[in-house]
């Protein structure tokens, strides 16, 4: 793809960028490395005096930053400005927490002291996705500067002014220059990139194809990785539910940034003693969604990010319906400009079809009637993914099952998943490995160093 923003409410070419030489890339990662041999070194006080700038230009910004967002990749204004709001909160959660969660750990042993200490590993590359085009790179950003590390971006082609202008907020919020760059590089620059000595680790959050692609060079180079990959998330409803909760937060976590979040639920369990009217009330609320203008306030839906997003939708749902789910309502792209898609509910997609093991990126929802709690759970990790889980259910033994049995990286229990600076973030089976946020995500891109003092 080109690096290019291409309004998706319109499909109006709105920027062109080159995508950088070889040279300009060498030079970047010269600078990078430079900046790494004086920042490891630079205080913790004064790197957090840096993040909490960052956090107030963040806000100070918002009206032009999140009307950025909206531009590049099409998300509701509001959805915009909540990003903007829970990037500023990541930044002083890390400026207020790093120095106690990187305080040396002594542990007892023969010698006279014996601790781990973390060292900042160098610079980490960050390959990073369209969807929360400023939050996905701030849940590394954060805790990788606090850490004492330098990052490079190489953010999705479709949203390379949020890519410039998260470099150039990081520089005004008084981080030493090379702490954080923007690459603007196409794909094949990539693994060029990754290789180069300087780059010590590598961190992706897309889909699962890319994940593999970089997985395996990292792999290949032994330089640690960490992938955040698709999802496929369950939303499992027991009959001893709140059912008018669990169907408004089951919209919403479908609908989130028009249905293209990691996270979204995308599979809904629905026990056979309340599943008729959890459908009736599902789809009445899924129909009656606000699709539209993404700069308007009262919008719910915008348009999918890109027109291959909405190729690929449209695909996947003519899929499921050909291989004999039954339309419940939406199904089909809506005509005009830009790349909307009806919110769309589908049941009864044979667990056969292709489809049922794909991520599906937007507004689109796949009912499962199940009989009971053994039904519910398998179907629930009928999936290759493993990211999260929202469970509803007030009965104590259903909820120790359902947090015991569910395979995901998160279960919430009668509560939509939704990521939180404090809580590790991440998947298992192939949604990808390692942790973001939290104390856990901050110790990735680290050296554990064991010192033993005799
Ligand atoms: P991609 O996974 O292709 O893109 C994510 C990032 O990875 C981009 O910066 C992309 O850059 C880069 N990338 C892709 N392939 C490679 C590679 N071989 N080597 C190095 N970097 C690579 O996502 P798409 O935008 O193509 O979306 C396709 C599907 O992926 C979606 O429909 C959805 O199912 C899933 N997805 C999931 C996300 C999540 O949060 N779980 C986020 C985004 C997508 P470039 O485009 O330049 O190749």
């Amino acid at each position: 793809m080109a690096i290019e923003s291409m309004n998706p409410a319109t499909g109006e070419l709105i920027r062109r960028f080159d995508p950088l030489t070889e040279d300009a890339i060498h030079q970047k990662l010269a600078l990078a490395s430079e900046a790494f041999k004086s920042y490891a070194a630079v205080p913790m006080g004064h790197r957090a005096l840096c993040m909490r700038k960052l956090a107030n230009l963040l806000e100070e910004d918002a009206v032009e930053l999140a009307e950025m967002i909206t531009m590049e990749m099409g998300k509701p204004i509001k959805a915009s400005h909540a990003e903007l709001t829970k990037c500023a909160a990541a930044c002083r959660y890390y400026a207020e927490n790093a120095v106690r969660m990187l305080a040396p750990e002594s542990i007892t042993t023969e010698a006279s002291r014996s601790f781990v200490r973390w060292d900042p590993l160098g610079v980490v590359l960050a390959v990073m996705p369209w969807n929360f085009p400023f939050w996905q790179v701030f849940r590394f950003l954060a805790p990788a500067l606090m850490a004492g590390n330098v990052g490079l971006l190489k953010h999705a082609p479709n949203v390379p002014q949020c890519a410039l202008a998260i470099e150039s907020l990081v520089r005004r919020a008084g981080f030493p220059r090379g702490t954080f760059q923007t690459l603007l590089i196409e794909t094949s620059q990539v693994d060029g990139v990754l290789a180069d000595e300087r780059i010590v680790a590598v961190t992706l959050t897309g889909s699962e194809t890319a994940g593999r692609a970089v997985g395996a060079q990292a792999g290949w180079l032994i330089k640690k990785s960490l992938l955040e990959l698709g999802g496929s998330d369950p939303f499992i409803v027991m009959s001893s539910a709140d059912l008018d909760l669990a169907v408004e937060n089951a919209v919403q976590s479908r609908c989130i940034n028009s249905g293209q979040s990691c996270i979204a639920a995308k599979r809904f369990v629905i026990h056979a003693g309340i599943y008729e009217e959890f459908e009736r009330l599902f789809v009445s609320a899924m129909a009656s969604m606000r699709v539209g203008d993404p700069m308007l306030d009262e919008t719910q839906i915008g348009p999918l990010a890109t027109r291959r997003q909405l190729e690929n939708l449209d695909q996947q749902v003519n899929a499921a319906i050909t291989a004999g789910a039954r339309l419940l309502t939406g199904g089909r792209r809506i005509l005009g400009p830009g790349y909307y898609f009806e919110p769309t509910v589908l049941s009864g997609l044979p667990r056969t079809a292709p489809v049922y093991r794909d991520e599906i990126f937007g507004p689109v929802a796949l009912l499962f009637k199940v009989n009971h709690l053994d039904e519910a759970i398998r179907t629930a990790n009928d999936t290759p993914f493993g990211l999260a889980a929202s469970a509803w259910t007030r009965d104590p033994d259903e909820q120790q099952r359902l947090v015991a049995e569910i395979q995901a990286g998160s279960v919430f229990v009668n509560k939509m998943v939704a990521s939180d600076p404090r809580l590790p973030f991440g998947g298992i089976k192939h949604s990808g490995y390692g942790r973001e946020l939290s104390a856990a995500g901050m110790r990735e891109f680290m050296n554990a160093k064991t010192v033993v003092i005799a």
